[in-house]
């Protein structure tokens, strides 16, 4: 048994979400219809050289249907897909759903949470797109839902925001955590390995700057390149920059890095997964997450090692 209350190596968040909840949790995934200050001129025109929101949505989730009949969907979908669903999180995941006014962030939620089956909302956004209104507005939710602000960081180190053209700094990042965090809000932040111009170590070395952060959860991809981005466009003219993970080599990295990583921290995902047709990035063919965990896991094991075992050593 760990400190996370399971024998698993490491603080996995389905276990959480079954403690939490006493069932199985599904996330839904939703899409409001926001935009980004980083695409509508506001920060930035073009956006996250990465970014592509509507590869790779499930046919439920399209802004053109309303928020209350993406989640009747939602939930009809994995009725189907798994005989007994459980609860729903409301995951409002494309774009930055805190940009906008508070009484339009007010209608979106307050549908969702209108459902009884859906038990709390997961809220992903940019740094830059929380004030403390809005913080107090989701601190009244989280008195009766599970609520949870997750913020996209993908590096620590300012020169790699610049050059994906993120259109904010870390210590931004940073900023909104702890004032997110010091509200009493559930706190979750994004990482991406593999990103052009960083090394291994460097990217090693954010683990003893992310583990110092206030955060509850978190979550790891490695970096992908879906057709259509800007990122495509680079990788076309010069491929050199790039230095993509094996998929062994990928496993062994980041068993290292949560070894290192704070214990109280709840992991949400090892990796991204995108279907091979949205991608031009070399990938690991048709590897399913359940499978990276299980890799995850094995390694772990046979170094009998855990979460957080070298946490705050050197
Ligand atoms: S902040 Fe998010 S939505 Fe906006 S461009 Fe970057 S990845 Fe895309």
């Amino acid at each position: 048994m760990y400190t996370w209350g399971h024998c698993r190596r490491f603080n996995a968040y389905s276990n959480y979400f079954k403690k939490q909840f006493g069932e199985r949790v599904q996330k839904l995934s939703i899409d409001a219809g926001f935009t980004c200050p980083n695409r509508d001129g506001s920060k930035g025109r073009g956006g996250c050289t990465y970014c592509n929101n509507d590869a790779f949505n499930p046919s439920y989730c399209n802004p053109t249907k309303s928020v209350e009949q993406q989640i009747r969907e939602g939930m009809e979908f994995h009725a189907w897909r798994y005989k007994k669903p459980g609860k729903f999180l409301a995951y409002f995941q494309p774009y930055s759903n805190t940009y906008a006014h508070l009484e339009e962030l007010r209608k979106i939620y307050d549908q969702a949470l209108g459902f009884p089956e859906i038990a709390g909302l997961v809220i992903g956004t940019r740094p830059d797109c929380i004030d403390d209104e809005k913080l107090e507005y989701f601190v009244g939710l989280s008195k009766t839902h599970y609520v949870i602000i997750e913020y996209g960081i993908e590096s620590c180190y300012d020169k790699t925001l610049k050059r994906i053209n993120r259109g904010h700094t870390f210590e931004e990042s940073k900023k909104a955590i702890e004032r997110t965090a010091a509200a009493g809000l559930k706190t979750g932040a994004h990482l991406i390995f593999g990103l052009p111009g960083e090394s291994r170590k460097e990217m090693m070395a954010q683990v003893q700057i992310l583990s110092g952060l206030p955060l509850t959860n978190i979550k790891f991809h490695q970096l992908q390149i879906i057709k259509g981005t800007q990122m495509e466009k680079e990788y076309t003219e010069k491929p050199e920059e790039f230095n993509f993970f094996g998929l062994d080599e990928y496993i062994s990295f980041i068993v290292d890095f949560i070894e290192r990583l704070n214990p109280n921290f709840i992991i949400e995902r090892f990796a991204g997964e995108v279907p091979p047709r949205f991608k031009v990035d070399p990938g690991w063919g048709l590897v399913r997450n359940e499978q990276i965990v299980e890799m995850v896991e094995a390694e772990l094991e046979r170094r009998n090692s855990f979460q957080g075992k070298n946490f705050g050593i050197g």
